[in-house]
C-alpha cells in the first residue's frame, strides 16, 4: 500500500475503501451530474474502511465490513492481509464481500476472525450458509471465525468498543479504537453510545443524502449530531448521488468534511 505517513506505534491508519451508498455512485444506468462526473470524489464504492495499527513488531489490517465491492477495493489499494473484519449490520452492501476473503485465506493460510453482534454474525450465519456447512471438496470457501461481541474486547492490543445506534429498527454498530470512531447506517443514536463518543480526533460518520431518510442520517441530521458529538475531525461518508463532492464541501461548517474513496489519515 502506497501511505502517505509512517505508520507508528498508538496511531491508526484510516483508508476509505469505499464511501458510497449501497448502489454505489455512480449508479447504474444514470446520466445526473455526479454519475457523470469526472471528479473521482463523485466515484464511491459501497462504505468500507481499512484500519491498521502496530501490535508490537506486526502491522495488522482491520477490515469494517466486507462490501459487495471487496475484491475491486483489494486490487485498487493492493490489499495482501486482513487480519480481522468488524462488522456493522448484515445489509447487503456491508456483507455481501464476505467470499473475496478467500484470497486471503490463500495468502494467509488461516480463518480469519470476525466480529458482530449476535444478530448481525445469525444473518451472516443464514445468509451464507454454504460457509458453515459442509460442502463437497473443491473451490473452497472463506475460513472465517465469527466472534459475537456486545461489548469492549482487545483486538491485537487495542481496545475495540461497540457502539450500538439505530437503522430503522434494526440495531448496528459502530466502532471506537482510541480516539477513532466508526459509525455509519444509522438514523438515531442513543445517549449510552453519545456517552462513549466522546473526546474523538477523527469521527467517520453515515450520511445518505439530502432529503429526510427512513433508516439513514441525512445530511443537515448528521451535520447536527457531529457538532454534538465534537470530534475534532468529522468525514461523512455512504452517500448517494445527489451528493457531488466539490458543490456540498464548501457548504459544510468547520471540521466537517466529506469523505472520499482513497482518503487516508492517521489517528
Ligand atoms: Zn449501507
Ligand atoms: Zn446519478
Ligand atoms: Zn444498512
Amino acid at each position: 500500500m502506497e501511505m502517505s505517513e509512517q505508520l507508528k506505534e498508538g496511531s491508526i491508519r484510516l483508508l476509505v475503501l469505499g464511501s458510497g451508498t449501497s448502489t454505489g455512485v455512480p449508479m447504474i444506468g444514470c446520466d445526473c451530474p455526479t454519475c457523470s462526473s469526472n471528479d473521482s470524489r463523485d466515484r464511491r464504492l459501497r462504505a468500507s474502511v481499512l484500519l491498521s495499527w502496530m501490535d508490537g513488531v506486526f502491522e495488522r489490517n482491520i477490515l469494517i465490513d466486507t462490501s459487495t465491492d471487496l475484491r475491486q477495493q483489494s486490487l485498487l489499494y493492493r490489499l495482501k492481509q486482513i487480519d480481522a473484519v468488524l462488522f456493522t449490520h448484515p445489509h447487503a452492501d456491508h456483507i455481501h464481500g464476505i467470499d473475496e476473503l478467500r484470497s486471503f485465506n490463500f495468502i494467509q493460510h488461516q480463518s480469519i476472525p470476525c466480529y458482530g453482534s449476535s444478530y448481525t454474525l445469525g444473518r451472516i450465519r443464514t445468509m451464507f450458509d454454504y460457509i458453515f456447512t459442509k460442502t463437497q471438496a473443491g473451490g473452497g470457501k472463506p475460513k472465517v471465525t465469527l466472534h459475537e461481541v456486545n461489548g469492549k474486547f482487545t483486538l491485537f492490543g487495542r481496545k475495540v468498543e461497540p457502539l450500538p445506534a439505530m437503522h430503522g429498527d434494526m440495531e448496528v454498530y459502530g466502532f471506537r479504537i482510541g480516539s477513532f470512531a466508526y459509525l455509519t447506517d444509522c438514523n438515531f443514536v442513543p445517549k449510552s453510545t453519545i456517552e462513549k463518543m466522546k473526546g474523538l480526533k477523527l469521527l467517520v460518520l453515515g450520511a445518505v443524502q439530502f432529503k429526510k431518510h427512513a433508516t439513514h442520517f441525512s445530511i443537515e441530521e448528521a451535520v447536527e449530531l457531529a457538532g454534538t458529538l465534537g470530534a475534532d475531525k468529522t468525514y461523512l461518508t455512504h452517500m448517494n448521488h445527489f451528493v457531488k463532492h466539490s458543490k456540498l464541501q464548501k457548504e459544510l461548517p468547520k471540521n466537517i468534511y466529506l469523505s472520499f474513496d482513497g482518503m487516508d489519515k492517521l489517528v
